[in-house]
């Protein structure tokens, strides 16, 4: 069976004749069959990708192919697709169908994409083990004894077995970069406000960024550059122009490069990914660029109110699965009351239940100060130091992950533990930066060492250039 690992590839095999589109997507599919024990595909559009494939294989004879003709992408189950099923992994929005299609969706169609099908991941986005969904945990392709990571870890996963070329995911303290990390592809979160978040499931509105994986950054740059731009059913989203950022180049001149001394210091980092980061910096030293050390005093902080901002407006945002408006009823139902608290006791998994429960304390009256209030200024500090650093530095490095992909069940029963694992993700979507994992390291246990590169807004661009300097 063939694997496709870049897009120019398909555009070769598909400019001399080698594949039609049609072949692609059958392959594609097969591939899919072949590896069902991953559990990264929930639901497979096989006819209409079939016959999307088709029509996207006519375009191309009548000279007419859209930018992504022939790139066949897998989307996460919470970004809405008309008449399709979408279910954010939970049992709450079971037979659910979407009415109308995500703004980057319909972006991706419009420029002839072929979506094969929707992954799996954490219910409602909730997790970094894609272990919190009602289809049973995503499998690592690189050991299936292993997390893909969460939560887009079916997004992650389907990537790196080549299921597909590429994935979308989302991205509200992680997703994204941890699984893509985890599973050795390439995973970026783009500046909060850079993509319409127009029909994707909320989890936490202002956190939430929907971006792509793929097995190189030339695809993810391109792909972001079809989904990113303006849109009249957002209004968060930025008017800025979207800059061609799959033909972004290095600017001639020393990169300026910073990194947190005390996340290579932090206690519970794996060693080797630890000496990876070492060994890293010397290298960046060794070609030139200005390689240096920074304090960020408030990197203790950044999980605990990662988690009490999210856990509030996700509290807000899940207040709509009532058992009334969409999916899941309980079967007991006497009074309205009970709708709503049976409906959501049995809809709701226990990860979401925590932290709905979490999120509703902070903001209840008379802890509202002494939490919320408190974090979302914390969260100020951390945004203008960040600023800081980004007038002096282009870049920050960290790792992506404390360390490689996890067994499945180890830290499923521990949800401190779990949420420590977001340490170095976190600060990007508190600050709204953008940020990539990029697959540069090896462990010695086989897996891969993900290589996380943090940049100022709406610097992509840049980002994607000093990316592809490093990786491709
Ligand atoms: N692991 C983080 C969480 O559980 C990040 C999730 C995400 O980015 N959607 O909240």
């Amino acid at each position: 069976m063939i694997l496709f690992r870049s897009f120019s590839e398909v555009q070769e095999a598909l400019k001399k004749s080698t594949f039609s589109c049609a072949d692609i997507t059958k392959n594609y599919l097969k591939r899919i069959s072949n590896q069902s024990h991953l559990n990264a595909f929930i639901e497979v559009y096989a006819d209409e990708a079939l016959a999307q494939a088709k029509i996207v294989d006519h375009k191309i004879k009548n000279g007419t192919p859209g930018k992504l003709a022939g790139m066949v992408i897998g989307i996460k189950d919470n970004l809405c697709y008309k008449n399709h099923k979408v279910s954010a992994a939970s049992k709450i929005l079971d037979g659910f169908d979407s009415l109308f299609t995500a703004t980057s969706i319909q972006r991706l169609l419009n420029e002839d994409a072929i979506i094969i099908g929707r992954v799996n991941c954490d219910e409602f986005g909730m997790g970094s083990a894609n272990e919190n969904t009602i289809y049973g945990p995503v499998k690592n392709p690189l050991d299936n004894l292993r997390v893909a990571g969460g939560s887009s870890g079916g997004s992650a996963a389907a990537v790196a077995a080549g299921l597909c070329l590429a994935a979308i995911g989302s991205d509200t303290g992680g997703s994204i970069r941890q699984p893509a990390s985890f599973c050795g592809v390439v995973g970026i979160k783009p500046t909060y406000s850079r993509v319409s978040r127009y029909g994707l499931i909320a989890y936490a509105s202002s956190f939430d960024q929907i971006g792509p994986l793929a097995n190189n950054v030339e695809d993810a740059a391109l792909i972001l550059e079809v989904i990113s731009g303006k849109d009249d059913f957002d209004s968060t989203v930025s008017t800025k122009k979207v800059e061609q950022y799959s033909k972004a180049s290095i600017k001639d001149k020393p990169i300026k490069i910073a990194y947190i001394q005390d996340c290579l210091d932090r206690k519970g980092l794996d060693p080797e990914v630890k000496k990876f980061m070492e060994e890293k910096i010397i290298e960046l030293k060794k070609k030139g660029h200005v390689v240096e050390p920074i304090p960020f005093p408030q990197l203790d902080l950044l999980v605990p109110v990662y988690y009490v901002l999210t856990t509030a407006e996700a509290s807000s945002n899940l207040a709509r699965f009532d058992g009334v408006h969409y999916g899941y009823r309980s079967k007991i139902v006497e009074t309205l009351e009970n709708t709503y608290i049976n409906s959501r006791t049995e809809g709701f998994g226990e990860e979401v239940k925590r932290r709905i429960m979490l999120g509703t304390f902070v903001l209840s009256s008379g802890y509202h100060d002494a939490y919320f209030t408190k974090a979302q200024k914390i969260r100020r500090v951390i945004k203008n130091n960040t600023i800081e650093v980004f007038k002096k530095y282009d870049f920050i490095i960290s790792p992506t992950a404390p360390h490689t992909a996890f067994p499945i069940g180890k830290k499923h029963k521990d949800p401190t533990a779990m949420y420590l694992e977001d340490v170095f993700t976190v600060q990007a979507n508190l600050t709204g930066n953008p940020a990539i994992s990029l697959p540069l390291g090896n462990h010695s246990n086989g897996l891969p060492i993900g290589f996380q590169i943090m940049a100022d807004n709406f610097k992509e661009g840049e980002l994607l250039a000093f990316s592809k300097y490093l990786f491709n």
